[in-house]
């Protein structure tokens, strides 16, 4: 097969590790909340300067210009900035800059806002301020040990470090590395491709006629959920049992978080695993949401998108995306007859021209991949051998 050998071209990737820090005592934590508070500040003074600008010169500030600010207002001003590490300020400074970018490229709906300390997330570290000794990262100026639970060894060179609160009150380590060819593990060429209907019954369809459903985990939760609301709202403000009743609704929602992205992983590496090339078709997730709302949020079909992107690029195979103005429902995919209508709620079919009787999303997932590989350029694609999901 001629195809696979040109699709597999190795690159440098980068891969994160996530570990949790270990509880440490009362004076860590107050410490590493003063240091994020800090962060904060610096955050908030950039957000309050740029919307001045815009109202003055109806412009924002560049990236450097920022920069330069910063670096003088720590000298003259605000000597606590100083105990935040130089390329951490840049980094947040970057960060304001994607923002705007952002906004103006009409990506986002607005600019970034500011944003209270409490819920000020994380701080990152790019090449200097930190020291990594097994599982003990400290952070240099402030002398702060962080000990970390380390599930699986680190590969690869470090590039940036961060470090984030969750909603939980937990503190966690991502260590983002760079990954040189020889480190990546190739998983072995199957020579099988297949399409894959995306649907609100069935979360994928495989053109095998092969059906993967989704756990639904807040769909199960959701009792869960309404209960522990129920029960945070009749707390009374500002109380101790209002925050420890916030903080187990934070926790069941991590939970649900969790499993999703769990089963999102599994399933990435699975198909992964089975297929050479996948294809898929891109979907208009907004307008989705504005019909069905929760459940396709429960889904999270974007999240599971991007897993699956980045696990085909990390062992060498192919993720296509075919339009999402394909008619793929519509169509036979033995004749190419086009039918007018076809409702949401008719599963089942024939087609008027050539009497087939077809599954409809079993259809539409064959029409995928016959869209996916003819962008391809393959002619001969053979099928692939039933998938099972355990
Ligand atoms: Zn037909």
């Amino acid at each position: 097969m001629n195809y696979i050998c040109a699709i597999q071209i190795m690159i440098v990737i980068t891969v994160c590790y996530k570990y949790k820090v270990y509880h440490q005592n009362r004076n860590h934590e107050v410490r590493l909340s003063e240091y994020l508070r800090t962060a904060s500040w610096i955050y908030n003074h950039c957000i309050a300067l740029q919307k001045r600008y815009y109202k003055l010169y109806k412009k924002h500030i560049g990236l450097y210009k920022l920069q330069a600010h910063i670096v003088t207002m720590k000298k003259r001003c605000y000597p606590k900035w100083s105990e935040i590490n130089s390329q951490s300020i840049q980094q947040i400074t970057e960060r304001i800059h994607e923002g705007y970018k952002r906004f103006f490229n009409h990506d986002a709906k607005h600019p970034p806002t500011f944003k209270s300390w409490s819920k000020y997330k994380s701080v990152t570290f790019k090449s200097t301020g930190y020291t990594i000794n097994g599982n003990v990262l400290t952070i240099n100026k402030q002398k702060l040990r962080l000990k970390f639970h380390q599930s699986r060894p680190i590969t690869g060179k470090v590039q940036t470090v961060c470090l984030k609160r969750d909603s939980v009150g937990d503190w966690w380590v991502t260590f983002t590395c760079r990954i040189d060819e020889q480190q990546i593990k190739v998983k072995t060429m199957t020579g099988k491709t297949a399409g894959f209907d995306f649907g609100l019954k069935h979360f994928l369809t495989s053109s095998d006629g092969v059906y993967i459903e989704s756990p639904l985990v807040l769909f199960h939760s959701l009792e869960g959920v309404r209960k522990k609301s129920r029960n945070l709202s009749r707390k009374q403000k500002g109380s101790n049992s209002r925050k420890k009743a916030r903080l187990e609704i934070a926790r069941l929602h991590r939970n649900i978080s969790n499993r999703r992205t769990d089963f999102h992983w599994q399933l990435a590496n699975h198909l992964v695993s089975q297929y050479d090339i996948i294809c898929l078709e891109t979907l208009n997730l907004n307008e989705m949401k504005k019909r069905w709302g929760r459940k396709i949020s429960d889904l999270s079909f974007s999240e599971f998108i991007k897993i699956l992107s980045h696990t085909c690029t990390k062992y060498g195979k192919k993720l296509v995306m075919i339009n999402q103005w394909e008619a793929t429902s519509k169509t036979c995919y033995c004749c190419g007859t086009k039918v007018d209508e076809m409702p949401l709620n008719v599963r089942k079919w024939v087609c008027p021209a050539c009497e087939t009787s077809h599954d409809r999303d079993v259809n539409a997932a064959k029409n995928i991949l016959r869209v996916g590989t003819s962008t391809l350029g393959i002619d001969d694609v053979r099928p692939a051998k039933q998938a099972i999901i355990a």
